[in-house]
């Protein structure tokens, strides 16, 4: 049995283990339940168990449920950061706000033939979907005219799936990218409830919450996930798993904390490959049919996180821009090729 070593593992959860009745978990049994029609919900008693199961079990589940329930295909998807920095927001962890002085690239909205062609080079590299990333609350009007009309010729000039993750919008412009061919949202819950408050103070998670169901009820795929090692407990990131279930996001992106200079997580611990693991093997049972989505913080594992592909995760971000972890589109298909799985892109 792997214990845990974070801080934040719950004492709480320890606490309620040995106050209540033990109760041992079969992760496996728990997996082919899973398999056969199962779903956890915040009632089950046994959530706090997934903290210091054997993590060898566990991991052997989650990706029992992954092939059984999602199969071989990774999704893989990359990003242009449309638009960096000066963004009102203070959300604790990001080098983009303005409320923190980081070394952060800041420039406004790309040109839109850039945006283009970084869609068409991803698409021709056999990535599935392709996204627009802005910094800030909501773009400007004129700003979102400029994306809508990217996004119209992309959707004529390539096949790759389009996505956008653009901060809060009214029904009306999710109405609008949906009719420019935008598939998909981006929009992170970041972490549970509880803790939300704590990493930021100038939007609440309800107002979060609110925004996916908006671009849900216009007929979008809501991608949303958020990032571990901010502080939370084990019991905020089980939480967070429990609240995407809820929402029915069927794409989870699980961002592993790389503390950013000038931020205020600066000083934060970093995460264990172990930990960043056990998260992705957790949210593949609570969300069993949902990509899970591996994100930020690869350079916190072997191999740029290829563990994590046998141990519950079915899709990630790519791409020849990532930060720090050294991967590109080429060793990711690689990689993922070696393990067996299939990166043929949704739009062939
Ligand atoms: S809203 Fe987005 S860009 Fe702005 S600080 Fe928060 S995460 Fe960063």
């Amino acid at each position: 049995m792997q214990k845990k070593s974070d801080e934040n593992t719950a004492a709480s959860y320890n606490k309620n283990i040995t106050e209540s009745m033990v109760i041992l978990m079969d992760t496996l049994k728990l997996a082919n339940e899973i398999i056969s029609g199962k779903r956890i919900d915040k009632k089950d008693n046994y959530l706090s168990e997934f903290i210091d199961t054997d993590l060898d079990k566990l991991k052997k589940g989650a990706d029992m449920i992954r092939a059984a329930l999602v199969g071989e295909k990774v999704d893989l998807c990359t990003i242009i950061n449309g638009r960096s920095g000066k963004c009102g927001e203070n959300c604790k962890f990001c080098a983009q706000s303005a409320h923190y002085h980081t070394s952060c690239e800041v420039y406004d909205l790309l040109d839109e033939d850039t945006i283009v062609e970084q869609a068409k080079a991803n698409e021709s590299e056999g990535v599935d979907r392709f996204a627009i990333v802005c910094s800030g609350h909501h773009p400007s009007e004129s700003d979102f005219e400029k994306i809508i009309h990217a996004f119209e010729r992309m959707n004529k000039e390539c096949k790759i799936e389009l996505c956008t993750s653009l901060g809060f919008l009214t029904s009306e412009q999710f109405k609008r990218l949906k009719k420019a061919g935008v598939t998909g949202i981006h929009n992170n819950i970041e972490t549970s409830r509880r803790f939300f408050p704590q990493i930021c103070t100038t939007h609440t998670f309800d107002d979060k919450i609110a925004n996916i169901k908006r671009a849900q009820a216009e007929g979008l795929c809501v991608c949303s996930g958020g990032i571990i090692g901010m502080g939370e407990t084990w019991e905020d990131r089980i939480d967070m798993a429990l609240t995407l279930s809820e929402l029915g996001i069927t794409s989870i992106p699980i961002n592993s904390l790389m503390p950013i200079p000038g931020t205020p997580l600066y000083g934060n611990k970093r995460l264990t490959e172990e930990d960043i693991i056990r998260t992705i093997a957790i949210f593949r049972y609570i969300n069993p049919t949902a990509d899970i989505r591996l994100a930020g913080g690869r350079a916190l594992m072997r191999n740029d996180g290829e563990d994590t592909f046998t141990s519950g995760a079915s899709a990630s971000i790519t791409g020849n821009m990532l930060t720090t972890s050294g991967s590109t589109i080429k060793s990711d298909k690689e990689m993922l090729t070696r393990l067996g799985r299939d990166i043929t892109p949704v739009w062939i």
